[in-house]
């Protein structure tokens, strides 16, 4: 049986951000392409589904805070400093920030629907949506949900693990007909704060490895920065904390490819 996709009125370009599996920084980068867009001038909404680890409040400093509604449809949160960004995260549901989502399986499509369908954006240039990880049911109603995304931006490190999670990320884009826009590999080398010399921490080039055997684009590598896990625990996005460093110019590099 077919899935009722959710009509989203005045949004010009949605994006998911996938990954393979939990922990490889799908979360952050999400945030930082969504901020990085809003900067260069566009309106963006960031839409967080990922049930189980919604970390998009803490990274944007607005930990602790609920949704608002009109009594009709929910109104998202404006990101603080970042006037275009706005945000909606099932965090902003959970009664505690460590409370644990215990939802089954019928109510977490429920939630999700919901998310989608009745968060009042406005008109928006881009919806970047940070998926739960996997392959599994969540993420699939996601994609269903939307119908018809622009395309996945899957985020992985370089481990060969994670190169097998990525390979099943992109057959399960291929199967849903999700064009794949590309790969971003994160935690690629470990730059030293102190002699800026270069350890590849994980080993290398697993995000070219799989890019090129499916012939798709690497949008991007990130280095493992601690500036860049200090700013989500801070709240404030590393790329505005940040702008002229040499990490925020490939985040915009990877946001112009999807202007
Ligand atoms: P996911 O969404 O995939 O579960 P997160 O974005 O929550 O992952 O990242 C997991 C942890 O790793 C967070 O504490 C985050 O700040 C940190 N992190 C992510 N990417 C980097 C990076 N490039 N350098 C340093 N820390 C990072």
């Amino acid at each position: 049986m077919g899935i009722d996709t959710v009509k989203m009125e005045d949004v010009a370009k949605k994006y998911v951000v996938m990954s393979g599996k939990g922990g490889v920084g799908k979360s952050t980068v999400a945030v930082n392409i969504a901020t990085s867009l809003a900067m260069q001038g566009k309106k963006v909404g960031l839409l967080d589904v990922d049930i189980h680890g919604p970390s998009i409040p803490t990274m944007l400093g607005l930990s602790g805070e609920k949704l608002m509604s009109d009594g009709d449809r929910i109104q998202p949160r404006v990101v603080p400093g970042i006037e275009n960004l706005q945000v909606v995260s099932i965090g902003f549901m959970l009664e505690k920030e460590d409370s644990p989502v215990i939802w089954r399986g019928p109510m977490k499509n429920g939630v999700i629907r919901q998310f989608l369908e009745e968060v009042q954006w406005g008109s928006l240039d881009f919806l970047i949506v940070d998926c739960p990880p996997g392959t599994g049911d969540e993420p699939l109603s996601v994609i269903q949900l939307l119908g018809d995304a622009d395309g996945a931006i899957i985020v992985t490190t370089p481990q060969e693990v994670s190169r097998v999670d990525v390979s099943k990320s992109v057959n399960f884009c291929n199967q849903l007909k999700l064009p794949v826009t590309g790969i971003i590999e994160n935690m690629s080398g470990f730059v030293c704060p102190h002699c800026a010399t270069v350890t590849d921490v994980f080993g290398s080039g697993g995000g070219k490895k799989i890019a090129d055997t499916y012939n798709i684009p690497l949008m991007g590598t990130i280095p493992i920065d601690p500036a860049i896990g200090e700013s989500g625990d801070s709240g404030t996005p590393y790329v505005s904390r940040f702008a002229d460093s040499p990490v925020s110019k490939i985040f915009e590099t990877i946001t112009r490819s999807l202007l």
